[in-house]
């Protein structure tokens, strides 16, 4: 604090200039031109407003203003208030289907799709052969059905929609048999059991949690029965003294007593994985095979596509599913099904999958060529937080993500920051963490152990750039002092 005497300050005061002056000055033309009149004079007016509380405070940062440093903070203010909220991260977290981060990245082919779709008028529903109206899963159930083997598809909002449509077409009113052991709840909000009553359908719970067994869901099966529903555990395991039905067994129970089986597979995957040395799930396909009647999955988890719904599986009860009114209300728009086709159609060529298709690249990606990113990277993370912290290319182990088992980890490599000279980090490095995670571009990563954990799966080569030349640039908080 600085003691700024009356006559000094009224004199700081007099040489403020007037917001009209300002606003009519033409520095400040391309502001008003990019911004608006409105909002340029509301940041003028904040601006001058807490530089003369500053003032009358008598704080010792506080001298004559000039119109070049009020351009500067109004720009500035603009800039952030301006900025969009939806920003783009570093996804260092080691999970590469993030539900937080926005699960898959798609490849070049959907954003080209996307743009165009954005920008022109096409043909979602229209059928350019007969000139009426179409419908807009007319555009994608083909290719669907070829690389699942199912008869029919349809495309809705995400799984949790796929879910809730199905039980809704199909079992309103009526009881749906489901094992113990699969009454699942993911990422919170979704949990079968509610889902279940949101639908208007009956859970009819059978087995325990640890073992089910065929007699169980005979003995469940009535003259309300609808379907029975088989739910993939996704995010969670239970061992030893186990027992679960397989899905040939239901299935064969359920048509011989006149029912539908419903697969919820959470993550659809189209490939077999284990080919590329991933953790081995059941194909949709396969799932049709088993015997399902219907099969609903996600579009932005294994698959690797945005975020939708799909529901494959029989024709009548297909067409049933989209008759039902929900199915308006819980339908994609066309820069989901933009975004999906082209995805889709990178699977007509399985052997250039891991290398075009975003998700399986990452998931493929060798320790060792992320060993080499994390050696490139070391160098500038740790000359910009100094050597009061040790930053060391180790290797770590990725998680797949939404769904895909805990259990199930990809041998990576990353950055650890951990305090030099074997101090204990703690909040030293919450402020590591937090002074990342307020960069330009921000950069997520997680704090396991007391380290700062930076999987560099996710980055690839025009990220890694980017990154470094951020870190070589100014830090903020309170590193940068
Ligand atoms: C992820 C998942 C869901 C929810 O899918 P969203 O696409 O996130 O709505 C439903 N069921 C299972 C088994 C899942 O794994």
């Amino acid at each position: 604090m600085s003691d700024v005497s009356g006559s000094e300050l009224r004199a700081l005061m007099a040489r403020v200039p007037s917001v009209e002056k300002v606003m009519a000055s033409a520095q400040f033309a391309p502001l008003v031109n990019e911004y608006g009149r409105a909002q340029v004079l509301g940041a003028v007016r904040d601006t001058l407003d807490s530089w003369r509380s500053n003032a009358q405070a008598g704080e010792a940062s506080v001298s004559a203003l000039d119109v070049g440093q009020l351009h500067a903070s109004v720009e500035a203010a603009l800039r952030r208030r301006n900025q969009s909220r939806l920003r783009s991260v570093f996804n260092l977290t080691g999970t590469v289907l993030h539900t937080n981060l926005g699960r898959a990245l798609l490849p070049d082919e959907a954003v080209q799709a996307v743009v165009k779709a954005l920008t022109q008028p096409a043909n979602l529903e229209f059928d350019l052969e007969t000139g009426k109206r179409g419908d807009r899963d007319d555009l994608i159930d083909e290719l669907i059905c070829e690389l699942t083997g199912a008869e029919a598809a349809t495309v809705v909002n995400n799984n949790a929609a796929a879910v809730l449509l199905t039980l809704s077409a199909l079992a309103s009113k009526k009881e749906v048999v489901v094992s113990r052991g699969e009454l699942v709840e993911i990422g919170g909000a979704f949990r079968i059991p509610d889902i279940m009553s949101r639908a208007g359908a009956r859970l009819r719970e059978v087995g325990t949690t640890n073992r089910t067994h065929l007699k169980d869901y005979e003995e469940a099966i009535g003259p309300q029965t609808a379907l029975l529903m088989k739910v993939h555990a996704s995010n969670y395991a239970i061992h030893g003294f186990t027992s679960e039905v397989g899905l040939d067994e239901i299935a064969s129970l359920a048509h011989a007593r006149g029912l539908a089986v419903a697969m919820d597979l959470g993550s659809g995957t189209l490939v077999d994985l284990s080919e590329w040395g991933l953790p081995r799930e059941q194909t949709v396909r396969e799932t049709i095979e088993a015997g399902a009647d219907l099969v609903t999955f996600s579009g932005d988890k294994l698959l690797g596509g945005p975020q939708a719904g799909l529901i494959v599986g029989r024709r009548d009860l297909i067409a049933k599913i989209k008759k039902h009114p929900l199915k308006r209300a819980l339908r994609v728009g066309k820069l989901t099904l933009a975004a999906l086709e082209p995805v889709l159609r990178l699977y007509r060529a399985p052997e250039k999958l891991a290398e075009r298709l975003t998700t399986l690249r990452l998931l493929t990606r060798a320790a060792d060529d992320i060993r080499l990113a994390a050696e490139r990277v070391q160098p500038a993370l740790q000359r910009a937080l100094g050597e009061r912290y040790a930053v060391v290319a180790e290797p770590m182990l990725s998680q797949i993500g939404s769904g895909a088992l805990p259990v199930d980890v990809l041998p990576s490599y990353g950055l650890v920051v951990r305090m030099a000279h074997g101090k204990r980090g703690g909040r030293h490095l919450l402020g590591v963490e937090k002074v990342l995670r307020e960069m330009a571009r921000p950069v997520i990563g997680r704090i396991a152990d007391d380290a700062l954990c930076l999987d560099l799966r996710c980055l690839e080569a025009a990220d890694e750039a980017q990154l470094i030349g951020q870190l070589s640039g100014p830090l903020s908080g309170p590193l940068s002092g």
